[in-house]
């Protein structure tokens, strides 16, 4: 019998993850479906519920859901405790098991971003999301010692500093309020600066100016597109990525919790290819605004 992998989240209309994730199973000759749920909160914990019967391989979770998905599971492994945050859901039996598979793809993002040199010890993230939650994990795992977090809205980036405040008691991670100012002279003391904000998604806007921006910089932005941020980063000089390596990986990493085999990841890199090629700039499916521009080098 086909089985069934879903992605949830709110709105989820046309996804890259569908894209590469379903290639995927079709290549490796896994019988599985995956569909797109578009659930509203209210209609979340009936979701996961349905999760538990033998049609599902398990589930993929996007915005708004990562967060609220985690105390309707029965077990959490490491990496989603540490975030409280939940991208993948698989099954034991009758249990959910929660995963974030976001660490593991920011963690070859980081790699892939740092290239050779020296792995740096202090950086500035915008945003306090499930995305940051990944991201300010990953930082702790890798050594960091000072991370500062700059969200619009100043309590859910000490929400989520709060949560790590045990994980991250040997380092300092603070968050301030989003102050151009603040954020300019704390740039001048970090080498690297992560956007794991959505501005720039839907429009071509940075959530920076551009003069704060130098050749030090390394400057990962999650979105999967060449934002304005990545564009006014490389023009200064600065080495940029952006957040296509993360959702690869993040997405192979859940292809094999879901299927138990290795993912196809040359494959499911050309699907997410083409997939942005055809326009599509984010995993979920949000409205997409002005158009894709290509994805940065
Ligand atoms: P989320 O939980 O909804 O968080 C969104 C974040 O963006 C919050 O910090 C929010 O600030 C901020 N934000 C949104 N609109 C803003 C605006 N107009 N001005 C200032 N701040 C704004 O979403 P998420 O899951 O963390 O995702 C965030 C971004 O990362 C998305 O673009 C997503 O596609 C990307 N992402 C990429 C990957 C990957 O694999 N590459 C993985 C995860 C996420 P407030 O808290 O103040 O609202």
């Amino acid at each position: 019998m086909t089985k069934r992998v879903v992605l949830i989240g709110h709105p989820v209309a046309h996804s890259l993850s569908g894209a590469m994730q379903q290639a995927a199973f079709d290549e490796l000759g896994v019988d599985a479906r995956y569909e797109l749920w578009d659930k509203p909160p209210i209609d979340l914990a009936d979701a996961v519920a349905e999760l538990r019967t033998d049609d599902f391989l398990g589930a993929n979770v996007t915005i708004p859901h990562k967060e609220r998905v985690v105390p309707m599971v029965d077990r959490l492994t490491e990496e989603a405790t540490a975030t409280g945050a939940v991208n993948t859901i698989t099954r034991e039996g009758k249990r959910l098991v929660g995963h974030n598979t976001d660490v593991a793809g920011f963690d070859v993002a980081l790699d892939k971003l740092v290239g050779r040199q020296k792995m740096p010890k202090q950086a500035v993230i915008l945003g306090a999301g499930g995305g940051a939650r990944a991201v300010v994990y990953g930082l702790i795992r890798e050594g960091f010692q000072r991370i500062i977090v700059f969200n619009r809205h100043l309590h859910r980036a000490e929400g989520m500093v709060k949560h790590f405040s045990r994980t991250a008691s040997h380092m300092e991670l603070r968050a301030m309020p989003w102050h151009e100012s603040i954020i300019e002279s704390e740039i001048a003391k970090t080498k690297v600066l992560i956007n794991a904000t959505s501005i720039g998604l839907t429009s071509d806007i940075s959530p920076l100016p551009s003069e704060v921006l130098s050749n030090e910089l390394l400057v990962l932005d999650l979105i999967y597109a060449k934002t304005r941020l990545l564009r006014d980063a490389h023009a200064a000089g600065a080495t940029t990525l952006d957040g296509e390596l993360m959702l690869l990986h993040q997405g192979a990493a859940a292809f094999t919790l879901c299927t138990g085999q290795p993912a196809p990841l040359e494959l499911m890199q050309s699907k997410l290819a083409e997939a942005r090629a055809g326009g599509l700039r984010s995993a979920e499916g949000e409205p997409t605004g002005e158009p894709a521009v290509a994805a940065a080098e």
